[in-house]
């Protein structure tokens, strides 16, 4: 047995599936989960002593690379500093003033721990903001674990065909009314027969956990308009998009092709914390100050605005300026367009599925034109995903362990992490059309 099985093994009897969280465990695309023991710059290395190049990054938060240098520095200052003190520190006003420089609709930041704590509280606010109840979300948007977010929620779930999670009270879920993506008439619907009691719609601002999916051109402007003239609240979920895609997220890019919109509140996690745990909402003010101590809705953490933590996601972000967002974007077209040219060549039929530097790939004859909503994601070749997954990383190259989740790239994969994924592509193209 290799070390990553023996680990496996323990790790199964001591910890549920061996993981902490289940698209770690390696389910769909069959084979034992890496135990990583080291990451730096486009690569990880698990307990065996092997190399891989890395298009996971975490899940998103490492934009610069694995363990950045001045990154790791500034942690290690504040570490040295204190671990957490339970109280106001001058670095997280920097960081809410930094997010709210970015991303203008933003007035007033609170800083969580993780993404589920941010869309939890903002649909808490919401609902507290405007004395309604119902929450709207889309099909194959994952927006976190909480009660009323997991039904139809993609990522884990989508991985594991899971339709929402037991242990979700009937009423609970009864108060979330789940739409199909990219369908603004079922939007108009459920506003014309539930109208005054949606607090919130919340939505990915590019879908990236089904794979990515992005809005059609207009979809978010044309859902603003529609939830603030039924008096609701728009959510724009940009835990995984945010400060990845662009320095003001994907927001930001809608936004400087003219689509302007402005959501009421945002939620942001992952790069924001530069791979340690924070996350945000943000939004306006006069919802903003809904929050205790100023309103009637309560929120709170222990560790959240954690000075070590906080002394990471700004640092990240201070380091990513637009070269950083060009160099993602340039690699992310490179890669993408490699893995696409390789499955041509093997006759497999899929679609680059993009949204900024996000990919995924759809797999199925029928979806060549792309996959617009979470059926459609749902309908692909699925079983081409393993064999491909399994030929890559035999080569080196660990991707998502699912055909549900985005490729995430950084600024680190230079000319040797980019050569040896495209070195491994025709076999693993190969691997893909025999399934
Ligand atoms: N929202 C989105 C869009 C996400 O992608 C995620 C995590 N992948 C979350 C919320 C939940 O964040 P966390 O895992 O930090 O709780």
């Amino acid at each position: 047995m290799t070390s990553n099985e023996n680990l496996f093994e323990r790790a199964q009897a001591a910890i549920p599936g061996g993981v902490n969280s289940p698209v770690r465990a390696f389910r769909s695309v069959g084979g034992t989960p890496l135990f990583l023991v080291k990451a730096s710059g486009a690569y990880v290395t698990d307990s065996a002593g092997r190399e891989y190049v890395d298009l996971v990054a975490s899940w998103g938060p490492a934009i610069l690379g694995h363990a950045h240098p001045r990154v790791v520095k500034v942690v290690q200052d504040a570490a040295a500093r204190g671990l957490s003190f339970g109280a106001s520190t001058p670095a997280e006003t920097e960081l809410a003033e930094l997010i709210a420089e970015r991303v203008a609709p933003v007035e007033k930041v609170r800083l969580v721990s993780t993404g589920t704590e941010a869309t939890m509280t903002a649909i808490r606010l919401a609902r507290g903001f405007t004395g309604r109840e119902l929450l709207v979300k889309f099909a194959g948007h994952y927006h976190g674990h909480s009660d009323g977010l997991l039904a139809a929620a993609g990522s884990g779930l989508a991985t594991l065909a899971l339709p929402g999670s037991a242990g979700v009270t009937a009423a609970t879920a009864g108060q979330t009314l789940v739409l199909p993506y990219n369908d603004l008439d079922a939007v108009r619907a459920a506003f014309a027969e539930h109208g005054d009691n949606i607090a919130a719609v919340i939505t990915e601002a590019a879908a990236a956990n089904m794979g990515v999916v992005a809005p059609d051109p207009g979809f978010n402007a044309a859902l603003a308009d529609i939830v603030h003239a039924h008096g609701a609240l728009l959510i724009m979920d940009e835990v995984l998009t945010g400060f990845r895609v662009s320095s003001a997220g994907y927001w930001g890019l809608e936004n400087a092709y003219s689509q302007s919109y402005a959501p009421d509140l945002f939620t942001f996690g992952k790069v924001i914390g530069g791979g340690l745990p924070v996350a945000a909402l943000g939004g306006r003010a006069e919802v903003m100050d809904h929050l205790a101590p100023l309103g009637p809705v309560y929120q709170a953490g222990t560790l959240s605005g954690n000075p070590v933590a906080v002394a990471a996601g700004l640092e990240t972000l201070r380091l990513a300026d637009e070269s950083v967002y060009a160099t993602l974007d340039a690699s992310a077209l490179l890669i993408s367009e490699a893995v696409s040219a390789a499955l041509s060549a093997e006759g497999v039929a899929h679609h680059v599925q993009r949204a900024g530097n996000l990919f995924s790939f759809v797999f199925g004859e029928h979806l060549a034109g792309g996959a617009r909503n979470y059926d459609q994601v749902l309908s692909q070749e699925a079983y081409r995903y393993p064999a491909f997954f399994q030929s890559m990383l035999a080569a080196g190259v660990s991707l998502p362990p699912s055909v549900f989740e985005a490729w995430f790239v950084t600024a680190a994969h230079d000319d040797r992490a980019i050569t040896r994924i495209l070195d491994a592509l025709p076999e693993a193209a190969k691997a893909a059309a025999a399934a």
